[in-house]
């Protein structure tokens, strides 16, 4: 799936659980790009159409890119796409090595699972084993990364966050409303 995709269910899955700060909300949307970053470039992709709109382009953005590029190549030449980044119990095994302090590596953790879960619904299934089996839904049900469905799934859950965010924001405005008044 797209990282848009990804980002937009990370960010569900982190509010279901109650996510409402900064912070967690962050990590989960970092947790839910992070694993594509064995696409050959293609976890740089959302953040190189995203990162000019926001930040000028400058010597170090560009620097990060290109480092983001050159690791993220690196890391699909030894593993392939949808390898050790995309296999849950790394996930597990990194949230050891760094610790369960905060929320914020706990909401990227919850990130880079939902992003796992949502690429078992593709075509090309992700491995459940380092060395082996692939787990792929029926080809009938599985959704094409790019395709309408995902664009369709793309495009409710982003709905559905624009709807949370909006209850926020009135209750935000009632809040000043109240006081003022
Ligand atoms: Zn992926």
């Amino acid at each position: 799936m797209n990282g848009q995709t990804h980002i937009a269910l990370g960010l569900i899955a982190a509010h279901a659980l109650g996510a409402g700060d900064v912070a967690s909300l962050a990590g989960a949307a970092l947790g839910s790009l992070l694993p594509d970053i064995d696409g050959g470039g293609a976890i740089a992709r959302p953040l190189e159409s995203l990162l000019p709109k926001v930040l000028p382009r400058l010597p170090i953005i560009k620097a990060v890119d290109s480092l983001a590029s050159t690791l993220s190549g690196a890391i699909r030449r030894v593993f392939g796409h949808r390898g050790v980044t995309h296999w849950p119990p790394i996930v597990a095994v990194g949230l050891g090595l760094v610790g369960l302090q905060s929320d914020f590596v706990l909401y990227f953790a919850l990130g880079w699972l939902v992003h796992i879960y949502a690429d078992g619904l593709t075509k090309n299934g992700v491995r459940l084993g380092l060395l082996g089996d692939r787990f792929k839904l029926p080809k009938w049900v599985a959704v094409r990364t790019g395709g309408m469905m995902e664009a369709v799934i793309s495009a409710c859950a982003w709905g559905y966050l624009a709807a949370i965010a909006s209850q926020f924001v009135w209750k935000y405005v009632l809040g000043v409303l109240e006081v003022s008044f």
